[in-house]
């Protein structure tokens, strides 16, 4: 009985396995035919400083397939596994960078981030078409902010150093995204160019607890702050967590209580 029950498990498992592999295999065509055709989209959420007031933001992927807008975290994975992340990158790149030259049009020395994965950052054409897209937008280097992750700092450091520097001579400026999240290194920071940590909006939900939450929160944002960085606190949505974050010193904000991601286009008129 147990055997035939096994089997039975087996070919169920079998069946998920079969239909995962269509779908994923469907995904993949529907991907590299979104890329294709501008399915890709760019979005911008504002960050803001203590007085609510827009002082850079950051771009968000969405793809938009089939009428619905799909989120970052379910494609970008896939796009990774593809290879396809630098595709997507360089679209991104092209879409910063027309922001960051109108955003100037209007708040001199403005900022945009954009996000970049391990995989991305260190592909051998990152950095050439990087600057190829900004040059063709006519836009400025220096009005970019590339967020890397902890797990970066796990590949060659010399390697990793030698690209940021690369980008850093051209005014780009980094900072680390998911900050306490990742596989730290932290000894790693002090040889690297960033000069931003944002804290990961983990830290925030569990940061107003009068407990250890709290303790951790405070702690993460006390090392930024000694360690002289400009500190970020991501997935602000109370006024609550507002107000604690200005009483730690925090200047920095970004989250749904000011502004949630929004299209390119609509991001862009609202500037106006
Ligand atoms: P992230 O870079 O940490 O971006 C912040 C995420 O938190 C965004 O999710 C944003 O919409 C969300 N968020 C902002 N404020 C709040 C808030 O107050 N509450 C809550 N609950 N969420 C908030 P999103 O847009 O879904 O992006 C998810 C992740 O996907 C990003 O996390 C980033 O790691 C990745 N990602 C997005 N765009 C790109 C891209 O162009 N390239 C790469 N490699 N990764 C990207
Ligand atoms: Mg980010
Ligand atoms: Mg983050
Ligand atoms: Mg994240």
């Amino acid at each position: 009985q147990a055997k035939s029950k096994g089997r039975d498990q087996f070919s169920v498992y079998r069946r998920i396995m079969t239909a995962q592999v269509i779908s994923e295999f469907k995904l993949e065509q529907q991907l590299r035919r979104g890329i294709q055709s501008n399915e890709i989209e760019c979005w911008l959420q504002s960050k803001v400083d203590d007085n609510g007031n827009v002082i850079s933001a950051e771009a968000l992927a969405r793809w938009r397939h089939r009428g619905k807008i799909i989120s970052p975290d379910s494609f970008i994975p896939l796009a990774e596994r593809l290879g396809l992340i630098n595709d997507i990158g360089e679209i991104i790149a092209g879409y910063v960078a027309c922001c960051i030259r109108e955003a100037r049009k209007r708040i001199p020395n403005f900022q945009i981030a954009m996000n970049v994965s391990p995989r991305q950052f260190m592909h051998e054409d990152f950095v050439t078409k990087l600057c190829l897209a900004f040059s063709q937008e006519q836009a400025p280097l220096a009005g970019l902010v590339i967020e890397i992750t902890e797990n970066l700092l796990i590949h060659d450091i010399d390697e990793v150093n030698a690209i940021m520097e690369q980008l850093a001579a051209k005014g780009v400026q980094f900072s680390v995204d998911d900050f306490g999240t990742g596989y730290s290194n932290l000894k790693r920071l002090q040889w690297i160019p960033v000069s931003e940590l944002k804290i990961d909006r983990q830290f925030v939900e569990n940061g107003m607890d009068g407990g250890r939450g709290q303790a951790l929160l405070d702690t993460i944002i006390m090392m930024s702050q000694s360690l002289g960085m400009t500190t970020v606190v991501e997935g602000v949505e109370t006024q609550d967590q507002f107000e604690h974050l200005k009483n730690k010193g925090i200047t920095q904000f970004q989250g749904y209580l000011f502004h949630r991601p929004e299209p390119m286009s609509t991001w862009l008129e609202a500037l106006h």
